[in-house]
């Protein structure tokens, strides 16, 4: 879809898109659009006693002045409109308009509620309409008849100053995007090798991408990652994903992936049902690439390491067995108890050799990690364990703001004590009582001083509840969040 921007002068046909404050009059260009029809808009309004409540609209066909359909979107009390709220609005604006099959329409965002300048909410409803506008159908033989909404032409007063606003939530829109496709892509097509692949379309951004061997790997002494793939014969990679936009020489942070790219469990194989949605396991690494992709797009002034761990996690006869002891890249010895519990192997010697090699400001990893976070928080929130106070509040805060939230879990000793094992240094499961919990405490294990963020995202990334700017089973969960992020505090 492709979202113009454009100045007050409204358009004689088609469909229009108008707001209306709660028990208001139209004003501004609705006003004006109201008068270009003789006040049949407003009748239409009085007839349906339409009021502007937040989350209702009206639809008018053929309110005369040569327009086809109107349709008016309350606004509820336009003081309380947050970016989110007007950014959702932007949502059911597309969503409605896909609905009605309409290829083309006009949008009069001359509003600014307090604390956002008309300029802010023309981009916004922008930014909204883009997320909403998604879909994944490259492998349906045929395609749907209408190719959706084609075009949104945004008005308001300075068309210019609109699209300067418009064009950094337009790159995080896209970043969203490729994390969504990397989802939603079946396994037997994403495998390791494919995605890092994929990622080779960041270069033409600027990003550089570096992609690691399994024959790297075991150089750099990786037997955790490694003892993972070794069910596949799919070969694993670590893609390393570099944007420098910030000062030379600064730190720069680091944001971690979990990339399974189909976890069956492996030797501890998972039950059928619902299997299928294991290509979904890669959804840390999905969102990683598509946050470099907005930074890049956005042109970001900081310095961001994107790493992830590709593997594809098999049952065989080359595979690991329950009881295994494999030697991280660190030192630490693991004993492979269950080898279900994958993704904090392959995180364990991604976020030693991040750090050992970048030694980044922070690292932030995301991960579909654990079933025991969809027990706490269910598919509201992510949960979020730290050993910074700081990033974990900044991250709170970013949450809030865009939508994607996240809970705070705890850390402590005496959770980690339960990972101890008798003959390695630590086990690769804690049992079934507090597993998001000890699932942290491992990686933890694999952290030194640095600030740390791990993001369990099992219940966020894939299959979350669908919203206004949310339409795909994969969601793109986190690049809103840790563009935010980035945005906010360290640019
Ligand atoms: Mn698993
Ligand atoms: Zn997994």
């Amino acid at each position: 879809m492709k979202i113009k921007f454009s100045g007050p002068a409204l358009p004689r046909s088609g469909t229009l898109v108008l707001f209306l404050a709660e028990g208001k009059s139209l004003t501004g260009l609705a006003d004006k659009a109201d008068r270009a029809c003789k006040g049949q808009i407003a009748r239409a309004l009085a007839a349906a006693a339409f009021t502007g409540r937040r989350d209702s609209s009206l639809d008018i066909l053929a309110p005369g002045g040569g327009l086809g359909r109107v349709v008016v979107f309350g606004l509820g009390d336009p003081a309380k409109l947050t970016s989110l709220d007007v950014e959702m609005l932007g949502g059911a604006v597309a969503g409605t308009l896909q609905s009605q099959k309409a290829k083309a329409a006009s949008v009069a965002a001359d509003i600014s509620p307090k604390g956002l300048s008309e300029t802010d909410f023309a981009a916004l409803i922008g930014s909204g309409a883009r997320l909403r506008v998604y879909s994944f159908n490259q492998y349906k033989s045929k395609k749907p008849e209408s190719a959706g909404l084609a075009e949104l032409t945004i008005h308001s007063s300075d068309a210019a100053a609109a699209g300067r606003h418009y064009r950094p939530l337009e790159a995080v829109a896209e970043g969203v995007h490729f994390a969504r496709d990397l989802v939603n892509e079946p396994p037997n097509i994403l495998y390791p090798v494919e995605f890092a692949n994929r990622t080779r379309a960041l270069t033409k951004l600027g990003v550089k991408v570096e992609i690691l061997t399994p024959a790297q790997m075991k150089r750099l002494g990786m037997g955790a990652l490694l003892g993972v793939a070794q069910g596949s014969p799919r070969e694993a990679r670590i893609v390393i994903m570099r944007w420098d936009g910030g000062r030379k020489g600064d730190a720069p942070l680091a944001f971690i992936g979990k990339g399974v790219t189909f976890d069956t469990g492996g030797i501890s194989i998972k039950p059928a049902a619902g299997m299928e949605d294991m290509k979904g396991d890669m959804g840390g690494a999905a969102c990683v690439a598509g946050l470099m992709m907005a930074l890049a797009k956005r042109k970001a002034k900081v310095n961001a390491i994107g790493a992830i761990g590709l593997v594809e996690n098999m049952p065989d006869g080359n595979a690991q067995r329950p009881g295994d002891v494999v030697t991280s890249m660190s030192g630490q010895t693991i004993a492979v108890l269950n080898t279900d519990a994958e993704g904090r192997l392959v995180l364990a010697d991604v976020l030693w050799y991040v750090q050992q090699r970048f030694k980044p400001k922070f690292m932030i990893d995301l991960a579909t990690l654990t079933g025991a976070i969809l027990v706490a928080l269910g598919k509201e929130h992510a949960g979020l364990f730290s050993n910074d106070d700081e990033l974990a509040q900044r991250l709170s805060e970013a949450g809030q703001a865009t939508g994607e939230k996240v809970w705070r879990m705890p850390l402590a000793p005496e959770y980690d004590k339960i990972i101890d094992h008798d003959v390695a240094d630590v086990k690769n499961t804690g049992g079934r009582f507090a597993g998001s919990i000890t699932a942290a405490q491992f990686l933890q294990r694999f952290v030194n001083k640095l600030p740390w963020v791990h993001l369990d995202i099992a219940g966020t990334a894939m299959d979350a509840p669908r919203s206004a700017i949310s339409p795909s089973w994969g969601s793109g969960w986190g690049v809103r969040l840790l563009n935010r992020l980035v945005a906010r505090h360290y640019e």
